[in-house]
C-alpha cells in the first residue's frame, strides 16, 4: 500500500514536534518541584526528585511521539482508503483508477497485449436522482455496481469515476470474443430494469470504448478519450456504444459550444416554433399540429433540434426550454381553428421533473387553452424510466382531459405490458417505420400489428414521417387513417396576418383526392 505522506508533517517537524514537547514537560517537572509541589515528598533527596521528574517527562514525551506516528500513520491510511475507493461502491475511485490506467498503459507498451477501457454511463443520472431522491439513487448505483461486478470476469478493474460513470479496464486475452459484442451484452444485461425498495427503476446506458495503446498512453488523455466515445454513443440514442475516432474531438468542441450557447440563446430570444399539421386521411381535414423547436442562431443559422435537445437535457437547460414550449404552444393555440389541437413534445427530463403536473396545469390556466386542445408526445424512454411514477402522471393527466400520445413507438422496449399500466391516448407509429413500408414488407407488417394494438387497447393511431403517396396509400390499406409528414405539410412558422387568423404558412392543401 503506498504512504500518502502528509505535507505538512516532515521529519524535521516531527522531531521539533517531539523535542519541544520533552522539553516542554521537563522545565514544567522542574518549575513544579521549584514551586514547592515536591513538598510532599519530604524527605527525598531533591537529585532523586530531578531524577524521577526527568524520566517521567521523557517517558511521556516518548508516549507522546509513539502517538504523534501512530496517529500520522493512522490518518495517511484513513487518506488513503477515503481517496483511494469508492465510498458508496467499494470500487476504485476516479485517482485510483488514473493510476489503474497509468499501470495497463506501462503493461501494454511492455507486452504489445492492447487493454480496451470502457467507460459506461447511466444518461442521465443527476436527473434520476432528483426525481427518486438520493437515497434510491444511492440504492440504484449499488445494485448497478453489484451486477456490473457479477458481468465481468472475477478480477477486472472497475472503478466509479462518477455519479453514474464507471470506468472498466478490459485486457484483449480477458475477452473471448470481438469488445463490440461484450459491450452489447454487457450493455443488454446492464440495462435491465433494477427492483429498488420503492420501484422497478429503468435505466439506459451509453458507453464508450478506447483502445490502448492505439488510441493513446497517457491515462488522462484515456478517459478523455472513452468520455469522447461516451458523448458520441449518447447521441446516437439509448443503449448505444461507440469506439473511439479522432474526429470525436471536433464534435466535443461543437457540443461544447452549443452548451455554452444555449443561455444566450434562450436569454437572447433565438427560439421559435414550427407547426406541422396532423391529417385526418380520408377526409383530408387538419386535425392539429405538432409543435417543433426551431434555433435560429444570429451567426451559424438554422440548428436542428436533434443538436440541442439532447445537451439542454443533460445542462438542464431543458427545464425553461420546454416550459417556453409549453408556454408558446399553447398560447399559440388560439391563432389555430378551433377544432384543432397543439402536440407539445416533451422531454423525457421535463416529464420526470418533481413539478411537472403543476406546470402543465398553470401553464393552461395562464394561457386559457382547453384540455382537449392539448397534447403532449411523450417518448416511451421517458416514461420507462420509473414505471410507477409515469402511471401516476398519465393518470393525472388524463384527470386533466389532456391525451399523451406515445411517440416514437416502437423504437424503445419490446415489453409491450406498460401499455396495459399506462393511461394514454394514442400510438405515434414511429418514421422509420413508415419511411420503409413500401420497399419492406415487414415494416407493413409492423405497422398493421401496431394498428390492431392500438384497436385493442381503444387507442388512437396516427403515423409519422409520410413523404409520398404510396406511403400514404399504404398506411390507410394497414387502418391508419391519420397521418403526418412532409407530404401534407413541412412544420412551418405560424403567420397571422392582421384580420385573419389560423394560417400556418408553408401547409399544402392536402392530398387527399388522392387517397380516396
Ligand atoms: P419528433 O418528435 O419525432 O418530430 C418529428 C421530426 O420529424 C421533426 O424533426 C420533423 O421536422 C421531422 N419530420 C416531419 N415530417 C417528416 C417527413 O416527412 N420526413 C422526414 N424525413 N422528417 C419529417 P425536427 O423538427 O428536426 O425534430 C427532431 C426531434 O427533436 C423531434 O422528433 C423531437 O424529438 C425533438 N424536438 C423537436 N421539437 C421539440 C420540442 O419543442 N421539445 C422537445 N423536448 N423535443 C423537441
Ligand atoms: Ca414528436
Ligand atoms: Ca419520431
Amino acid at each position: 500500500m503506498p504512504v500518502v505522506s502528509n505535507p505538512k508533517r516532515t521529519p524535521m517537524f516531527r522531531l521539533l514536534t517531539v523535542a519541544s514537547s520533552g522539553m516542554g514537560s521537563f522545565i514544567l517537572g522542574l518549575w513544579g518541584l521549584k514551586s514547592g509541589l515536591g513538598d510532599g515528598f519530604a524527605g527525598t533527596p531533591a537529585e532523586v526528585m530531578v531524577g524521577i521528574m526527568a524520566a517521567l517527562c521523557a517517558l511521556a514525551a516518548a508516549g507522546a511521539a509513539l502517538s504523534f506516528f501512530a496517529g500520522v500513520d493512522e490518518s495517511a491510511e484513513y487518506v488513503f482508503e477515503e481517496t483511494h475507493f469508492d465510498k458508496l461502491t467499494g470500487l476504485l475511485a476516479r485517482p485510483a483508477m488514473v493510476g489503474k490506467i497509468a499501470d495497463a498503459a506501462s503493461a501494454t507498451i511492455r507486452t504489445g497485449e492492447p487493454m480496451f477501457l470502457i467507460d459506461i454511463d447511466i444518461d442521465r443520472f443527476k436527473q434520476i436522482n432528483d426525481s427518486i431522491g438520493y437515497s434510491h439513487g444511492d440504492e440504484l448505483i449499488r445494485a448497478f455496481t453489484k451486477r456490473l461486478k457479477t458481468c465481468l470476469p472475477e478480477r477486472t478493474v472497475i472503478g466509479r469515476i462518477g455519479a453514474g460513470e464507471f470506468a472498466v479496464l478490459l485486457p484483449d486475452h480477458e475477452m473471448g470474443g470481438s469488445v463490440e459484442r461484450i459491450v452489447e451484452k454487457l450493455i443488454d444485461e446492464m440495462m435491465e430494469p433494477y427492483q429498488l425498495s420503492s420501484h422497478l427503476q429503468s435505466v439506459s446506458l451509453s458507453v464508450g470504448i478506447v483502445a490502448m495503446p492505439k488510441d493513446g498512453v497517457d491515462p488522462v488523455l484515456i478517459l478523455r478519450r472513452s468520455n469522447l466515445a461516451l458523448q458520441n454513443a449518447r447521441a446516437g440514442g439509448v443503449g448505444n456504444w461507440s469506439v473511439f475516432h479522432s474526429d470525436m474531438g471536433r464534435v466535443a468542441d461543437y457540443r461544447q459550444w452549443v452548451e455554452s450557447e444555449l443561455h444566450i440563446a434562450f436569454e437572447r430570444g433565438d427560439f421559435d416554433l414550427h407547426y406541422q399539421p396532423q391529417l385526418d386521411l380520408p377526409s383530408g381535414r387538419i386535425i392539429g399540429y405538432e409543435a417543433l423547436i426551431r434555433w435560429k442562431h444570429p451567426e451559424r443559422g438554422m440548428i436542428p433540434p436533434m443538436e440541442f435537445i439532447p445537451i439542454a437535457e443533460e445542462t438542464g437547460m431543458i427545464g425553461p426550454i420546454g416550459q417556453w414550449v409549453l408556454r408558446k404552444a399553447c398560447s399559440d393555440a388560439r391563432h389555430l381553428p378551433d377544432d384543432c389541437f397543439v402536440a407539445v413534445n416533451i422531454s423525457p427530463v421535463q416529464f420526470m421533473t418533481k413539478d411537472f403536473v403543476g406546470i402543465v396545469r398553470d401553464t393552461m390556466a395562464s394561457t386559457g387553452i382547453k384540455p382537449s386542445r392539448l397534447e403532449l408526445e411523450v417518448t416511451e424512454t421517458a416514461m420507462m424510466q420509473d414505471r410507477d411514477r409515469a402511471a401516476a402522471i398519465l393518470q393525472q393527466l388524463a384527470d386533466m382531459g389532456i391525451s399523451v400520445a406515445v411517440d416514437d413507438f416502437g423504437t424503445g422496449y419490446s415489453n409491450l405490458s406498460y401499455l396495459i399500466d399506462f393511461s394514454f391516448g394514442k400510438l405515434k407509429i414511429d418514421r422509420s417505420f413508415v419511411s420503409r413500408i413500401d420497399t419492406d414488407t415487414s415494416s407493413g407488417a409492423v405497422i398493421s400489428t401496431i394498428v390492431g394494438l392500438s384497436r385493442a387497447l381503444g387507442v388512437s393511431i396516427i403515423a409519422e414521417g409520410v413523404e409520398t403517396e404510396n406511403q400514404a396509400t399504404l398506411l390507410r390499406a394497414a387502418g391508419c387513417e391519420v397521418a403526418q409528414g412532409y407530404l401534407f405539410g413541412r412544420p412551418a412558422p405560424l403567420k397571422i396576418k392582421p384580420g385573419e387568423i389560423r394560417v400556418a404558412a408553408g401547409i399544402r392543401e392536402p392530398l387527399v383526392a388522392n387517397l380516396h
